[in-house]
């Protein structure tokens, strides 16, 4: 095996000391030694100018960048028990994609378990993994785990910071007020190893990086970190909406990191208005805020009663209507900032509804592997959102994926549910070859494979994309949707399989009644916050066709028992975060199943080729459902969760 030719030691020192001025980007692929290590060029973020000329130097250098940062991973990497069963110790990128092979997260789940278990994590990574992220996609019902080094949130930083350029491009005066954004962490563990498990956002807000980050006069946020650092979710709720409507008039955006969370806060407010609006007449915060760091600053910013912005609050408040009731409450807010794109869509119309018709911005693309993509046009509207992927973030490629219809075949596409599963089909086939980054062609669908830089090889994420165009060299990518997802609320994820055995375990309980589940589908019902699960069931008495008389306990037993079933993000969400509300069954009579095939089939399935829709996204489809039903159920206890 030959030496690897930058030393580790050396990699460190690089990374951890180079503090030159803003740098081309043309200067690394010259081999400048600073930019080497993690090639992240150093430069004042509050200057606009400078990060807009990093990211044009990026996007414009693209295959250059690609190929060092491919470079620099093996290299680093090379000795690790993973590659070194696959490459000689060397970089060489035709070796590297023709051995290394490409994986789910199945095939690397031994190695994350070892490091779990105290095994030296240099199995994967030369860099030592500090800690593992909890993904909200699961393996086996639990979080899968991705591997994190302390030089992987400075690569974070890096990329949040580059979201402010891009902002101020679009939006004048962001510096003269502040952002209403709320910010949670979530609960954590440790593994038997003594590594901390906690999900990639509780990572980054309890990081260095965060806390001591440097002033960014465009980046001021309402709440004081203590309370986006409580772990009780209720007080950080209730101390950042208090220190939020405290500064109204200085709120320039409001916002939270997906669409789910930012309504929940709505509705928290809704809720909550009357003690909150007390609060600030009083000028006293509520006994129950016991966290003593929340208690003393937003003491702090209460300061003193204020009775006039209290009859404010009240007013708007009582309103009957809360249409538009964000501008209405922070005034000068010029957009809404919350990712609405990929399963967050189905939020968009009731965020229009609150916010009176604001922007809603999703400004990036990420993920608990690694941080991929900057929307470079933020105003866009939902679905013409497109993400650019930052090629100096990690070594990115593409599986083809074939779009509906290309083979001819014909797809039940009244839900966008089945061509899913149709796609997956052409990324299975053994020698389905990766296409790199520069390489992807326009109006293509791909599936992203990643090699980061904390110890993931060829890592399919499970994200299919729309090549949509390109910013200089870089492609610019929609994200299209999550494989295998059929239904989601808030970061749950739920494949149709993980539904369908949901459900196996609950119709045990009426096949023992003498009743038969002859057909089921779902939809995620958003229209109330938090939105909820609902199963259309077909239910028959054995031995004849009629509907049988259902016992409620019994149905709702059925309703717990499927939640109980689902996975261990979507009982956290249920349970702990109050982002999903019950599941509900709708009973529907004989003969709807029929009804739903006769509207696809109307739509262009193909009668030969029809299988029920697990789960339905169609409006048209949904109500034929809907007129159908004649009875409902909820689940009445929330299922058992707790952190593993
Ligand atoms: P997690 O691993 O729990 O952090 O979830 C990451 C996943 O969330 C990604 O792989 C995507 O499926 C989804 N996601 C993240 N950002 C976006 C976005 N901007 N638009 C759509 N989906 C996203």
């Amino acid at each position: 095996m030959r030496a690897c030719p930058i030393s580790c030691t050396a990699v460190k020192q690089q990374f951890s000391t180079c503090s030159r001025k803003p740098q081309d980007v043309n200067q690394m692929t010259r081999g400048n030694p600073c930019q080497l290590p993690g090639m992240l060029p150093n430069y004042d973020p509050n200057d606009n100018e400078a990060g807009m000329k990093i990211l044009e130097d990026l996007t414009e250098n693209v295959e250059q960048i690609q190929q060092r940062v491919l470079e620099e991973i093996i290299t680093r990497n090379a000795r690790t028990d993973y590659l070194k069963g696959f490459l000689d110790g060397q970089f060489d990128k035709q070796v590297f994609k023709k051995t290394v092979p490409v994986v789910n997260y199945e095939d690397i789940k031994p190695y994350i378990e070892r490091i779990a278990n105290g095994d030296s994590s240099n199995i994967i990574s030369a860099e030592p993994i500090i800690e593992l992220l909890t993904s909200s996609g699961t393996s086996g019902g639990l979080p899968k785990m991705m591997p994190s080094t302390a030089e992987d949130l400075h690569r974070k930083t890096f990329f949040y910071n580059l979201l402010v350029p891009v902002m101020n491009k679009y939006v004048d005066g962001l510096d003269e007020g502040k952002a209403m954004y709320l910010l949670f962490v979530k609960p954590e563990t440790k593994t038997p190893s003594g590594l901390m498990a906690r999900p990639v956002l509780t990572s980054y807000y309890k990081s260095n990086n965060f806390q001591n980050r440097p002033f960014n006069r465009f980046n001021v946020y309402t709440s004081p970190d203590e309370t986006i650092l409580c772990s009780d979710s209720k007080q950080s709720m209730y101390c950042q909406l208090l220190c939020g409507l405290v500064q109204r008039q200085e709120v320039l955006r409001v916002g939270a990191v997906f669409a789910s969370a930012f309504l929940r806060a709505i509705k928290f407010l809704e809720d909550n208005w009357k003690e909150l609006s007390s609060n600030i007449r009083t000028g006293h915060v509520s006994d129950w805020i016991t966290d003593p760091g929340c208690r003393k600053v937003v003491s702090l910013v209460l300061n003193k009663p204020k009775p006039e912005l209290a009859d404010l609050i009240e007013h708007e408040c009582s309103s009957k209507s809360w249409e538009g009731i964000i501008k209405k409450l922070w005034p000068r807010t010029k957009y809404i900032e919350v990712i609405v794109t990929g399963s967050m869509a189905q939020y968009v119309s009731t965020l229009e509804y609150y916010s009176g018709g604001l922007p809603l911005v999703s400004t990036m693309y990420a993920s608990s592997e690694c941080y991929f993509g900057i929307n470079f046009k933020p105003l866009s509207k939902p679905w013409d959102v497109s993400y650019t992927l930052i090629p100096n973030m990690a070594y990115f490629e593409f599986l083809p994926v074939k779009k509906k219809n290309e083979d001819g075949a014909q797809y039940v596409q009244c839900n966008g549910v089945c061509k899913e599963n149709c796609m997956e089909k052409e990324t299975e086939k053994e020698d389905v070859e990766t296409v790199e980054l520069v390489d992807v062609k326009l109006g293509q669908y791909y599936e992203l494979v990643v090699t980061t830089f904390t110890g993931l090889y060829r890592y399919r994420v499970g994200d299919i994309l729309m090549v949509t165009g390109f910013h200089n060299k870089a492609p610019q990518f929609r994200f299209v949707h999550r494989r295998n997802v059929v239904l989601s609320i808030d970061t749950d994820k739920t494949s149709e399989e993980d539904l369908l055995k949901a459900v196996t375990k609950a119709k045990v309980i009426v096949e023992s009644l003498g009743i038969l589940l002859i057909e089921y589908t779902s939809y995620a019902d958003t229209s109330s916050i938090p939105g909820h699960y609902v199963l259309f069931w077909e239910l028959t008495s054995k031995g004849n066709n009629h509907l049988p008389v259902l016992d409620p306990k019994i149905m709702e037993h059925c309703c717990s028992t499927v939640e109980e079933s689902l996975d261990s993000v979507y009982r956290r969400c249920r349970r702990k975060d109050n982002s999903i509300g019950p599941l509900e069954i709708r009973v529907v009579q004989h003969g709807t199943f029929d009804a739903l095939m006769d509207f696809c089939v109307s739509q262009g399935s193909s009668v030969n080729q029809y299988k029920t829709p697990r789960c339905i996204k169609s409006g048209e489809a949904i109500n034929i459902l809907d007129s159908r039903v004649v009875a409902r159920f909820f689940s009445q206890k929330a299922p058992f969760w707790e952190p593993v």
